[in-house]
């Protein structure tokens, strides 16, 4: 079986067809800058990959046609034809309170992923406007959207609900979300395979920690706290993004620049985070750099960062009355050992110690637990094309 996964942004759309039983690659890449200069990049397994520039896509349309062709093509291909694709997977990055699982799509769904746009203005109609694409281009192909918020559905009320006037929440739907959902439903099971235990009986706190980071506390396989909230803006400090701070910081400085909320959310998700702390980069291997060169702010911003995780593992450890594994996943998470190291840190009072020597290994699945720490702490990398695949193929049968 072949499953075409689409992760379909406003002027990109990344894609993937791989065969979820044998978890095999068969080929993957990247449409970018669909509508301006359209760029294609394309790897087949075991050949090089191919890059084009000025290809014409001005619609997303025109680029999942460019992805199909390149798919089928005589001397690049990786199918005979269009039919060797059984399903296709669309990431959907918000289902609101509709979707606590993946869905076959279908004509109602469709609007109830749209009723979704006002909660997630900039990606969901993005990825609508590439299911639609692959709808017409494959009629009678399932097509099943997958939800970055659907995992986080079985959060308890006291985990979602906002200390805000009820009617905000009754009315608009203002509550705790959740994102990155996929990555964290796919480590857990992971999790749970590596300690050879049934997910029910497993406490685990997922840490995925990229240029977007959030915490996740699953008790039993099922979501019950995440530090994303009503939007991806919320938790840890991130690349670029603010994480948690004082609602009140808007207005003082609102006031005093004369920025209209448009400025102030900007500043908040694009010149925030480690970015902001250090005015050196968003990536934690410049920060790394910087701060082995004396760089202070580099090094309060990795601190910064640290201390943040640090403080959510203990608190999702408190919300659900222990912890089996931490789980470190994402850029940051499978690769920064020095993160990882800082992180844990402190938490040998919970029974969390790591092996430097195993933490020093690198892209693998690897329980780097020090040989008396009583919770395991293991690297995954994250797999969310897989995952999607997964579900894909499961309702599309
Ligand atoms: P992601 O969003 O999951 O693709 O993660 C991207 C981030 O991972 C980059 O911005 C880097 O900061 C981080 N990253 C990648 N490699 C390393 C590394 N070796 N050490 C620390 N951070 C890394």
């Amino acid at each position: 079986m072949n499953i075409l996964v689409i992760n379909a942004g406003s002027s990109s759309l990344k894609y993937q067809l791989l065969n979820p039983e044998t978890q095999q690659v068969l080929a993957k890449g990247l449409c970018e800058r669909i509508g301006i200069d359209g760029k294609f990049t394309y790897k087949p397994e075991g050949k090089q990959a191919v890059k084009e520039a000025d290809v014409a896509m001005p619609t997303h349309s025109e680029a999942i046609q460019t992805v199909l062709n390149a798919l089928v093509d005589p001397a690049n291909g990786v199918i005979g034809s269009m039919k060797e694709i059984d399903a296709v997977g669309h990431r959907v990055v918000h289902g609101g309170e509709k979707f606590a699982k993946s869905v076959l799509i279908t004509d109602e769904v469709m609007a109830a992923i749209e009723e979704c746009n006002p909660l997630a203005p900039l990606h969901n109609p993005a990825n609508i406007i590439g299911i639609k694409a692959c709808q017409a281009l494959m009629p009678g192909t399932p097509m099943v959207a997958v939800f970055d918020t659907a995992f986080h559905q079985t959060m308890p009320s006291v985990a979602y609900t906002y200390a805000l006037p009820y009617e905000y929440y009754e009315q608009d739907k203002v509550r705790r979300y959740g994102f990155h959902g996929t990555s964290h439903k796919y480590v857990s099971q992971r999790a749970a395979a590596m300690l050879g235990k049934p997910i029910e009986e497993l406490k685990l706190i997922s840490c995925h920690l990229g240029n977007g980071s959030s915490v996740t506390a699953i008790d039993g396989g099922k979501s019950v706290d995440t530090s994303m909230g009503f939007t991806p803006l919320a938790g840890l400090p991130m690349g670029t993004r603010a994480g948690d701070i004082d609602a009140g910081i808007m207005e003082y400085l609102m006031n005093k620049y004369g920025y209209d909320i448009k400025e102030m959310l900007n500043i908040l998700n694009k010149k925030s985070g480690v970015q902001g702390i250090s005015g050196v980069s968003s990536d934690f291997r410049d920060l790394e750099k910087a701060k082995s060169e004396g760089n202070q702010r580099a090094a309060l911003a990795l601190d910064v960062f640290h201390y943040s995780v640090k403080k959510l593992i203990g608190s999702y450890a408190a919300v659900m009355g222990g912890v089996d594994a931490v789980i470190f996943t994402a850029g940051v998470g499978e690769n920064g050992a020095g993160d990882r190291k800082a992180i844990v840190s402190g938490l040998e009072f919970m029974g969390i110690k790591i092996d430097d020597e195993k933490n020093g290994k690198r892209g693998e699945e690897i329980d780097i637990s020090a040989q008396d720490a009583t919770v395991r702490t293991l690297v995954i990398p994250t797999n969310e094309e897989l995952m999607i695949a997964l579900d894909t193929a499961e309702l599309a049968k």
